[in-house]
Order: C-alpha cells, then structure tokens, then sequence
C-alpha cells in the first residue's frame, strides 16, 4: 500500500499572508531585581582545587511507596520519607543564610508543596529563586526513565514541568542543567532532547562499572556526547558522570537517615573530631580528583529524601566548610564552596579546557559482573503497555482540546490531570516496573482516573464537534447526546458497548496528520453485522473467532466470541470518521468463520500479495516470502530460568525486577509441537497458534498490509517447580547479520549494537546473555547484503541478538526471588489470584535489504512504526436511539482539524492548547538520514496550511520544550578535544598521580567561545537566523539531505510560516490564535 511515492506527497498549498506582529505573551522573563543562574554562582578560587558541595535530595515519584505516601510521608514504617517536610525544611534553612544553596528537581512535588503554601511564603521562595539560592534542576514532571520511555511522552512531561516552573518564577526557574543521577543506564536520544531543549549540560550517576573505571583513569567522565546521528552540533550535549553516584563521601552522610558521625568541634570535647574529618575528606577529594579534568569537584551533598531536617545536613555542611578553608591560611589548595551543578558546570566552561567526545549510549549498565541492568526493559509488561495507552490517549485529547470549538471549565482540568499522570509514569520506577506491587497498582489507578478524566472531555467535544450546526434539532440535546467511549478492555476483546447493543457507531479519531487506512477489530458477540461508512455505503467485513486462549481466561467477562473486521480507509488526518454498526439477523450462515480443514502432512500459508507467512508440520514459522524472494524465518517461544542466590556476593546475584540474569544462560523451548487453527477470509487471514497452557498466539497478515502480526499471549506463566521465567519471543533467519544488530533509542533513531561489544570502551562479559541485552522501545532490526527482518513492538522490551540471523524479545517475567537493589520485593505479578497474563502484538518486516526498487523497508518500517504508536482512537456510541438513516441525517460522521496533511514521513508530533488563545506545536521528520534515498530529504510546508481550521495571528519557533524563545536561547559551547589531545594530556597512567588534577602549564588556553550568555542574540544564537528556503512550486518542497545543510544559495523566505524540516528535525512552535 506504500509503493507509490507519490501517495506520500499530499499537496500543501503554499500562502504568503501577511503577518499581523502580535504582542508574543506567555514565555516570562526575569525580574530585572533577579540575579539568578550563572550570575549567582559562589567565586571560586583561582590556582586552588575548588570543590563544589552541592546540597540535593532525591525524591522519587513513587517506588517502595506510592507518590502521595511519599509527599505527606505516610507508611515511615516502608521507608521514612515525607516531601513536603523535605521543601519546608530546605525553604526555612535558606531564608536564614543567603550563602547556602539548594537544588530541586522533580516539578510533581514542587507544584504540590507549592498550591499549598501561604501567598507571603511563596513570595519568599520567588525571592530564594531570583537570587539563585534555590535553584531547579531538571525540572520535568519527573525524573524520566532512559530505556523505557518513548521521546514523545518524555518531551511531553519536560514541556509541562518547565512551563510549570516558567508561569510560576520566569527565567530564574528555568532550569540549565539536567539531573539524572538515578536512571539505570543512559539513552543518546535523552542526551539529543536535552541538548535541543537548550540545556547546557547534564549531570548523572549510573554506568558500567568497567566503562566508569576506564573513563576515571583516562579522565573521561565528562565528555560532549554527540547525541544525534542526524542534527549535528544542536544535538551535542555536555555530559558528566558523577564520581559517587549520588551519594556523599563515606563518613559524611549528615542527614537524619544516616549513621555518619557529625563534625564535633567542641574545643574541650573528648570526641573532638574536626581534624580526622577534615583530613579524611581531603583525601576522598584528593583520590577523586584524578578522575577529572579541571581543579573543580561536584560533590553530591544528600541522597534519597534527605533533607527533611535540613539544618542537621546544613549545619554539619558550614562546619566543613569552615575548618576545611581554615587550612588554606596553611598553604592548603582545596577550597570549598556551597555550589549547584550549573555553577559547577560553568566553572568547567570557564577553564577553558576541551572535552572528549562519545557517540554511543550508556546501555546496558551493569553495576558489577554479575547485575546487569536489562530486566527492567521487559518488567511489568502490562504496565509498560498501559503507560503507551496513556501516551496515545494524552496526544488525542490534547488534540481535540485544541480543536474544540467550545471551551469548557473543566477541560484544562481534566488535560492538566492527564499531563501529570503521564509525567509520573515516566519516572525511573514507574514506567520501569521497578516499585512495589501497591505502587505499581497505584500507578495504574491514577491512569485509568486520567484516562476517564480526559473522556469526559472528549465525550463533550466530541458531541459538539458530530452535532455541529445541526445542535438545536435533537430534543434535549444540549449536551451529550452520544457515549463516545473508550472500552479500556480492547486488550481482551471485550467492550461492553459492540457487545450489548444490537447497534452501535464507532468513531475513529485520527491522531496523525496525514489520512490512514486501518484494519479495525470489534469484539461483538454473533457474526451477523453490517457496517455502514460514514456516507452510509456498506462496508466488507469479515468475522473471525476470538482465540480460543483468551476465551477460557477465567476473569474475563465477556460475551464476545468473535472480532468483526473491516478496513477504515481514508481516516481524515487530525480528524475522525464515524461507522454505523447493526445487527444483521437474516445474515447468511456463510459469515461464519469457519476453519480451514486440518493438514497435518503439508505446509500451511497465509498472506497476499506482499508478503506469505508458511508454517511447518509441527506448527512452526518456517519461512516468509516478501519483495521477491524467499527466506528461511522460523518464530518460536522459549524461556530463560532465573537465577536465584542470597546477593551477598556478585556471583550469587537474582535475576529481579532491575537484574536479569538467566541460570546457567540456560533456555527452555516452550514448546516442539505447536498446534495451529487457520482461518481465511477477504480482509485477514489467520493462524491460531497454541504453544502449550500458557502461550499462545495469533499470526495474522490483513489483505492490503506490507507487514505480518504476531499477536501473543502468554501466561500465567507456571511457578510450581519453584522456578521463576523469563519468556522470550525468537525469530531466527538466515540473514547473515556477523553479530551485529539495531535496536531504536526511545522511538527515535537506530543505534547499532555489536555482540560482546561496546563501542567506546573494552568490555568484558561475564553474563552472556544478559549482558547483550538493550532496551527496545520501538524497534530492533538486522540485516546482510541481501535481507532485512525488523520487529516493531507495541511497549518497551529488552531485546537482543544472540546468534547471528535471530532476534529475540522478552515478553514477560515473573520471578520468585529479589535481586537486593532496594525493591525489596520478587516481581510475581498476579491478577484474580493467578500469575499475570499479558497480551501483545510485533509487527514482523521482511525484505530487501537495499535494492529495493521504490520506497525503503526502513521508510515503510517508521511509518508503521508511527501508525501502530498512534493508530486511529476508538470511541464507541450506542445507537439504540437512531436508526442508520436518522444518524446519517443528525450527525456529522467525518471531520478534520487540519486543511492539508503532511506528507506521511512529516509526524505533527504535537498540537496541544497551551496557555489561553494559544497553540504549542511540534512538527517532526521521522526518517534518518540513511533511511531512504529519496524521503531523506528536507521539506518544506507551509504550518498556515496544515493548520488553516485556526484563526492564527502570530507564531514564534522555541526550544523543544516550548517554554523559550530559541532565538533568544544560547547555551554553554564546549570544545571537543584534537585528535590524540585526551592521551597524552589526561591519560593518568602516563602521569604522576601528585599533579593529575592541575593542567599541564604549557597546555594552550583555547579560545573562548564561553560567556556566550552575555552576548546578545544574532550570530551565536542557536537558531536565530535559520534560513528559510524559496518555495519551487505549490507542492512542498524536498531538498537533498546529507551534512551540507545550507551550502546552496538560499532565498530568505518572506513568509515565517514556510517551515522547512531536516530528516529526524523536531521544530516546536507557539502559536498565537486570534
Ligand atoms: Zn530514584
């Protein structure tokens, strides 16, 4: 369905309007009194090694207990943390000494503490924050996972957090520095986001303890990470691991949690202590030192909800200070100073020093030889599917509440609600699956609350948008007329609407920008429907029997048998369209749908003209046929049995809900026979798989797809023999992929992987299994010369490829035992008293690996991929009260919201009210550079087109959070090192060890290309005057990609609504509405 290019070329009408120059509102500025940021930070000593003592605590947004027991600090017999004791304490001990600094880092308790402070306090804090001496750092909703997050929500929950922080303190609040001290491993799309978020650099605590060693001994530990294969410098970021992860140096834990003796410095005292103190930190700063680069140390002062008495911490933190500067009189060179880490971060820049570089990620982390880090890319797959669910829904009703032609009161409410949620999921034991069985149920509730808050909105809008002009001739129809409602147990084919209604609409809502065709799935209890288009024109159908595995699921209820399948065709982009469904009782038997007869000595096909799926006699995938040719793919289920030990040494970790770490790297076959139904019809054809009790699946290809379905369904994964399991899907080929594989890095671009290797340090592996393990948000692909297989997948799983030609994912675990990183719990998910079951779908690829002769498997891969993370949302409406011919006459059963689509590899990856009368938009190309030789390209539209439905006055391009102006934006510059620079300069091997923290004398000063803050926008901007090009014709526009970005002769466009995109750009735009 993808094969005509010219399919993906929709036409953009390109306008030259005049531009009305608005007043641009709502990004606030700085109080001119303020003296905030870089101006606040404490002097440094010059010739000395200053070490910045930077005071924080780390609030989780849930983990041993749930986000509320954190904030009011309830169940201190689970752990003693209360937030809002945390900011009150903090707040108190700040007002009473300008000299002390605090940071603060996840917005969802910020916010909270905030509503409920008196206006005089508050005042107080904007003071604290204008002068730099409560500084926020990160500032998202929450702190995000890495691995397991999608860029879009993750972009989404930072937007929210830093306007938050923008309405609240303006430009002292927006935050420079990111603070990801304790995510499990490090993603370069992370890196990417922040860099084009305008931070200057972030700051985090976890990496291979091997990559950690060598980057300490090499002084490496703080680079600029290339965080994009595809946008160049904008994507760079400065990046420092942390010495100590986030803790303090040992001995010198001052907070009410911890055992460290104070620094007691009673003259006479018998337990006098300051000299042995003092001397011992010295020499921790003095070890650590030769980890780095410049006379600076960032020293993290706290630790996981610390602070909730802050004087203890505060008071022991001036004592240190004091008697440790006292030695300078004695010719000591260690100064010490309350700091934040953009202070710090400034005094990196100011030494003027270059940095070494990186291009790959921080994945998989491991903590010793033993614990890596990669079970928490498949923990709790519900959940992790549940969080997606939250993401799509959050996009449409963000959508409609932009579309709406009609405000209500309680709209932002509900969005605002919805937002937070989904910020919350994000954090790094949320999304993870790496909190208590209580918070994890927590999370979800506070989902479904979000889910049901945002469809009431859309129930609202949606009626007003169906009833139209035609609102006044229904009898009391001033509101709600229809359902429009979302069945949240779609995931096991149940809606209690298809099921009890003899007729029904569904409407599907289009979340993409351009027009889809999709195959819909309904759960209806009969075979006898008909359904209508939105013009009333009968639609082919087919019906196919719910499988039999998840009929004899004891807790669902549900009368549904069968799906009833049709193809929507030309869903309006940004847009919906309605079908009428009715029973038919005077169907013929003939729709039944009936099983093909059982072959056991023959081979079984499925599929079209695109792609055949053919299984062995025993059941099994045995090969695929697609692009005219032939490979050997086989797909089987089998499990990894978990490693159990006491976790009191390294070799006798746990697999848990962090570590996955299989027995003996033994794997089990589900199964070696499987039994197989098929079933064919016009629309799909299908082949019920069951492997054994608890694994099943449905192989389906649909008639017009490109791709084939693996729909699986597996548990309750059995744990009589006291053994827990980690179930993977494999997919072996005979593609010969030498060991290496690709796997996306959260939704965006591809990162290459290589067996047993890591790209910019030495490894060793002890864990061979698990230890080639990556996250997976979206995509994991090999290939040779000739072929290429790719899976897509519908959550975030760990993935690998352990053999050459194979691919493997991990669907689902559930373990008997705790592997001892504080969880203190076995992951053992149980649903109405037996194991958790989960259900889930990969999209399989198959085909040319570059030779194909029109658009790229990779092209049609990302479109995919975008389609089935954003498919059509479905809105169920009982029709008992109108015939089809009176819904056809009363309802307006197709609209769009925007007048042009986008091309289909043009994503409007955003559009969402923003503050009143305005639009937050985000436009994104989602192909790389290497994806298509021809749509990896620039294009070019006009945004007046796209988005003609709204009464735009003004528009202003930002950082990719929206909350600055990117022409007003600067951040920090560094400068990579020269070639051979990091060896002989830094490398402490080569040195003696009493010099290594001081720059060799005849080490050249680079030019400056700091304090880029003082100077005023133009040529340094990051994007000032980005170069619109000349419009060629009335369709859009595409240019050559590749590194010359600007090197032709450009024409500076008269009309700032012509925007042009560069393979995998994201542009983010406030949008002013009359
Ligand atoms: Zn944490």
């Amino acid at each position: 369905m993808f094969n005509n290019i010219r399919a993906w070329l929709a036409l953009l009408f390109i306008s030259s309007a005049t531009i009305n120059y608005a007043e641009l509102r709502h990004i606030r500025k700085t109080d001119p009194e303020a003296k905030c940021g870089y101006a606040s930070c404490h002097p440094t000593k010059p010739n000395m090694l200053n070490v910045h003592l930077v005071a924080h605590t780390h609030d989780d947004v849930g983990w041993l207990k749930t986000v509320d027991q954190y904030y009011y600090g309830s169940e201190t017999l689970i752990q003693k943390a209360g937030v809002q004791y945390i900011i009150d304490s903090v707040v108190a001990s700040l007002l009473k000494d300008p000299a002390k600094r605090f940071i603060y880092v996840e917005s969802a308790f910020f916010f909270k503490w905030w509503k409920e402070q008196t206006p005089e306090l508050q005042e107080q804090v904007k003071m604290l924050v204008n002068e730099g001496r409560l500084e926020f750092i990160g500032g998202a909703w929450s702190m995000n996972d890495e691995a397991t997050t999608h860029y879009q929500s993750t972009i989404d929950q930072f937007a929210w957090g830093l306007r938050k922080l923008n309405d609240t303190f303006g430009e002292c609040g927006r935050p420079r520095v990111g603070w990801q001290i304790d995510p499990f491993g490090h993603s370069r799309e992370m890196a990417s986001m922040f860099a084009q978020m305008g931070f200057d650099g972030m700051f985090f605590g976890r990496l291979d303890y091997q990559d950690k060693d060598e980057r300490l001994m090499t002084k490496k530990a703080e680079m600029i990470w290339h965080g994009s294969a595809n946008l160049a410098e904008k994507a760079d970021l400065f990046t420092g691991a942390l010495y100590n992860n986030y803790q303090a140096p040992p001995g010198f834990c001052f907070d009410i949690l911890c055992a460290d003796q104070p620094i007691i410095d009673g003259k006479h005292s018998p337990d006098n202590n300051v000299k042995q103190k003092i001397d011992a930190f010295f020499e921790f700063v003095t070890k650590m030192s030769k980890g780095y680069r410049t006379p600076n140390l960032l020293i993290t002062m706290g630790e996981d909800f610390h602070y909730q008495n802050a004087d203890m911490w505060y008071k022991n933190l001036d004592k240190l200070i004091k008697y440790a500067n006292e030695r300078q009189a004695n010719g000591s060179n260690i100064n010490l100073l309350y700091s934040t880490p953009s202070c710090y971060l400034k005094s990196l820049h100011d030494a003027g020093i270059s940095w070494p570089t990186k291009s790959d990620d921080f994945f998989p982390y491991a903590s010793d030889p033993h614990a890596y880090w990669t079970g928490y890319f498949s923990s709790r797959p519900t959940l992790k599917r549940y969080e997606r669910d939250g993401n799509h829904f959050l996009q449409v009703c963000k959508q409609l509440g932009a579309l709406t032609p009609k405000q209500s009161p309680e709209f932002e409410a509900h969005l605002g609600f919805m937002r937070e949620t989904m910020g919350i999921m994000q954090h790094h034991d949320a999304v993870t699956g790496t909190e208590k069985q209580k918070v994890a149920l927590d999370y979800a509730k506070r989902l479904s609350v979000a889910i049901r808050a945002c469809g009431a909105n859309m129930r609202n809008i949606l009626n007003t948008l169906s009833l139209g002009s035609k609102q006044n001739e229904l009898d009391g129809s001033k509101n709600n007329v229809l359902e429009f409602k979302t069945c949240t147990l779609l995931n096991i084919s149940s809606c209690s609407v298809s099921e009890t209604n003899e007729r029904f609409a569904l409407t599907l809502y289009n979340p993409l920008a351009h027009s889809t065709n999709e195959y819909v799935r309904i759960p209806v209890p009969d075979y006898k429907y008909i359904v209508l288009d939105h013009a009333g024109k009968r639609v082919p159908t087919q019906v196919v029997p719910v499988p039999k595995a998840l009929i004899q699921i004891k807790h669902r209820k549900s009368s549904a048998a069968f799906e009833l399948v049709f193809q929507a065709t030309q869903l309006p982009p940004v847009g919906y369209k309605t079908y009428y469904i009715e029973k038919n009782s005077n169907a013929t038997r003939s729709l039944a749908p009936t099983a093909m007869p059982k072959k056991s000595s023959s081979y079984t096909s499925i599929g079209n003209k695109q792609i055949k799926l053919t299984f062995d006699t025993n059941g099994f995938l045995s090969q695929v046929t697609a692009d005219e040719m032939t490979r050997m793919i086989s797909q089987e289920f089998l499990y990894y049995e978990a490693a159990v030990g006491d976790n009191r040494e390294f070799l006798n970790r746990s697999s848990g809900a962090y570590i996955f770490r299989p027995y003996k790297n033994k794997y089990h076959f589900a199964a070696d026979q499987v039994d197989i139904v098929v079933y064919k019809g016009d629309l799909v054809q299908e082949v019920h798989q069951q492997f054994n009790e608890w694994i099943s699946q449905v192989v389906r290809v649909y008639s017009d797809s490109n791709h084939a379905e693996f729909e699986w369904l597996v548990g309750p994964i059995p744990i009589d023999d006291k053994m827990g399991k980690e179930v993977i899907t494999r997919f072996n080929s005979d593609i010969e992929s030498n060991g290496i594989f690709y796997t996306d890095s959260n939704g965006r671009e591809m990162l290459k992987r290589q067996r047993d290797h890591r790209d910019s340090w030495y490894v060793r592996i002890h864990e061979a299994v698990s230890g080639n393990y990556y996250p997976v948000t979206a995509k994991i692909a090999l290939e040779d010369k000739l072929a290429r297989m790719a899976i897509l997948t519908d959550r975030a799983q760990g993935g690998s490829s352990l053999k050459d030609g194979a691919l493997e994912l991990m669907v689902h675990r559930r373990l008997l035992h705790d592997d001892a990183f504080g969880v203190d719990e076995s992951l053992n998910e149980t649903e109405y008293g037996a194991g958790l079951i989960a259900r889930g779908k990969h999209h399989l690829f198959v085909g040319q690996s570059h030779l194909r002769p029109s658009i790229s498997l990779q092209a049609l891969e990302r479109v995919a991929q975008l389609e089935t993370l954003l498919p059509s949302w479905r809105f169920f409406s009982n029709m008992s009260a109108f015939s089809s011919t009176q819904w056809l006459s009363k309802f307006k059963n197709m609209y769009t919201g925007i007048a042009s689509a986008l091309p289909k590899h043009i994503h409007l990856l955003t559009l969402e009210p923003w503050h009143h009368n305005e639009l937050l938009v985000r436009f994104e190309h989602i192909l790389e550079q290497q994806d298509d030789p021809i749509l990896s390209k620039y294009v070019q539209f006009n945004v007046r087109d796209v988005l003609s439905g709204f009464n735009i006055q003004n528009m202003r391009e930002t950082t990719l959070d929206g909350n600055a102006w990117l022409d007003e934006h600067q951040r920090l510059q560094f400068v990579p090192d020269a070639a051979g620079e990091d060896y002989n300069s830094y490398a402490t091997f080569s040195r003696a060890a009493k010099s290594v923290h001081l720059l060799r004398a005849d080490k050249p000063q680079l030019d400056a290309l700091y304090s880029s803050e003082a100077l005023p926008a133009g040529p340094l901007a990051a994007e000032s005057n980005r170069i619109k090009r000349s419009v060629e014709s009335k369709h859009f526009t595409m240019h050559r990609g590749g590194a010359h970005m600007h090197s032709k002769p450009v024409k500076q466009a008269q009309d700032k609504y012509l925007i042009e995109l560069s393979p995998m750009e994201i542009r983010t735009f406030v949008v002013y509405l009359g």
